[in-house]
């Protein structure tokens, strides 16, 4: 057992309310400079939508994430013959139609308009050439279904699909949509770290976020390509790639990072995972029906006597430790299971969870009552106006097993909380809910203590920064560069 600590979170997607407070304090922070007017590390889409940059979740076009050739995992798309190849220009690399031209506007003009019978307005200006333009896209061109028939259709995770499952997504007087907050999903086998040539990428030892050396990037653009969730930037100011950087500065001193001390919709929760790093290359090669039991089986216990010893040798502080003990995302994605990695069949191993969001509820009134439109408990889930299939391609590698039981779990939390706050189910019911959704009244209530009246002690239990520790972990600050992912034990075949 080779025992490492990772800064984890996780995102409640039914508590998102998608203000986009998170991308805004973001960008104040961190790219609001020259170079990175288009970035935006942490962005909110839409979905159904094709996000940002458009479709980039669709991996024949961008070829991003890992595959299993032959038994071995291969990144999709900067092998070393490619790179050389595509020297010049790599067709897997989004362009800038594929983000969006940002733009600002010539707020002057609402100034200097001379008297007339209109207002003035403010046309918008490119911010890259300066001129007028005529906006066509941008970072999330889907807002709340705007144009939907249009771009939404666009969306990979409808491949797959019936079209009696596509009418009921996009039926007009049934549109459903629910926001997806994203951020680096700082992974345990990071696509960008093992794809850089110039070993600009690494994982920190001591608490996994992945940060990109300034120093060393020389403007390959490997990593824009190979992480498939399309989270580093090209700064064309600088000639360097960019990323999130989890605001570790803030987390040093104790505070949360900007995105997730800001969000209004108190959905963003931090903790540390204590994690098997020898398991790393096994699960990452697991067939995709069984990559989420996979990846959460690598999640280690922090109670466990065994753990904590195999820990401290590993020279995890006892505060980190501790810290792993109290994270709320231990209790969401192992202890709960209602949390689930995104798109994990891309195989980066992804540390950021999300809990799936419940479609509206659909229930008719009668004059006893309110009634479910069915007598089956979790009938919503299994006809929700979004469909089991579109969530299972989104968090379930495609199969709908993990998205429907955590589904099932928080409905049966809505109604134990339903019983005892309004009164108008019965104990028995609720029981028979609990039971079938693997849960009990205890943890019904945990749950719905740490999603509705949690503080912000709760959601983010962020461990003391050792830094002393980190340069013990990492005696070579080298050592884990030459890795394909961290915890890897060969070394890498990359460069040339
Ligand atoms: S591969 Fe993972 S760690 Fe690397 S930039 Fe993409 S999301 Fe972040
Ligand atoms: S600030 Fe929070 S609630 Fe608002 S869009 Fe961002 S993640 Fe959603």
């Amino acid at each position: 057992m080779d025992v490492r600590s990772q800064i984890s979170m996780v995102f409640h997607l039914d508590k998102c309310i998608g203000c986009h407070t998170c991308s805004i304090a973001c960008k104040n922070i961190w790219t609001d400079r020259k170079g990175t007017e288009y970035m935006w590390w942490n962005n909110v889409e839409t979905k159904p939508g094709t996000g940002y940059p458009t479709k980039w979740e669709d991996q024949e076009k961008y070829r991003g994430g890992w595959e299993v050739k032959n038994g071995a995992l291969s990144l999709k798309s900067t092998g070393r013959g490619q790179l050389i190849a595509n020297i010049f220009h790599n067709p897997s690399l989004p362009g800038m139609d594929d983000y969006y031209e940002p733009w600002t506007y010539k707020y002057q003009d609402l100034f200097d308009a001379p008297e007339g019978p209109d207002q003035p307005t403010a046309l918008p200006i490119s911010m890259v050439t300066g001129k007028y333009i005529d906006v066509e896209a941008g970072p999330n061109w889907d807002d709340d279904l705007g144009g939907s028939p249009i771009y939404a259709e666009n969306d990979p995770n409808l491949d797959g699909l019936t079209p009696e499952q596509r009418q009921q997504l996009f039926a007009i007087e049934r549109l459903v949509f629910f926001y997806f907050p994203r951020i680096c999903n700082h992974c345990l086998n990071p696509a960008c770290v093992a794809a850089c040539p110039s070993g600009a990428l690494y994982k920190r030892g001591e608490d996994g976020i992945v940060l990109l050396d300034q120093k060393r990037c020389r403007a390959w653009r490997s990593c824009v390509a190979a992480c498939p969730y399309k989270k580093t930037y090209f700064n064309w100011n600088t000639g360097k790639s960019e990323k999130c950087i989890l605001c570790y500065p803030r987390l040093e001193t104790d505070q949360a990072p900007a995105c997730f001390h800001s969000c209004v919709g108190r959905i963003r929760y931090l903790g540390v995972l204590l994690y098997d790093a020898e398991m790393i290359e096994t699960i990452a090669k697991t067939d995709d029906a069984n990559l989420i039991d996979a990846h959460r089986s690598m999640i280690l216990d922090p109670f466990n006597p065994k753990v904590i010893e195999a820990a401290k040798k590993n020279g995890i502080h006892e505060s980190t430790i501790q810290a792993a003990q109290k994270s709320p995302v231990y209790q969401f994605v192992k202890v709960w299971k209602i949390a689930l990695p995104p798109h994990i069949e891309f195989r980066t191993l992804p540390m950021l969870f999300y809990v799936p969001s419940m479609s509206p509820v659909m229930a008719s009134r009668t004059e006893d009552g309110i009634l479910n439109s069915s007598d089956d408990l979790f009938h919503d889930i299994e006809s929700s106006r979004v469909p089991l299939a579109y969530l299972a391609k989104l968090f379930g590698a495609g199969h709908d097993g993990k998205v429907r039981y955590a589904l099932r779990k928080q409905k049966a939390v809505r109604m134990y909380r339903r019983m005892v706050t309004v009164g108008d189910i019965d104990q028995e019911t609720v029981d028979h809910m609990l039971r079938e959704a693997d849960t009990t009244a205890e943890e019904a209530e945990a749950i719905y203590r740490l999603t509705s009246l949690c503080t912000f002690n709760d959601r983010f239990v962020i461990p003391p920064a050792h830094r002393e520790v980190a340069i013990e972990m990492m005696k070579d600050p080298c050592e884990h560069k030459s890795s394909v992912g961290f915890g890897f034990l060969s070394p890498p075949k990359r460069g040339f």
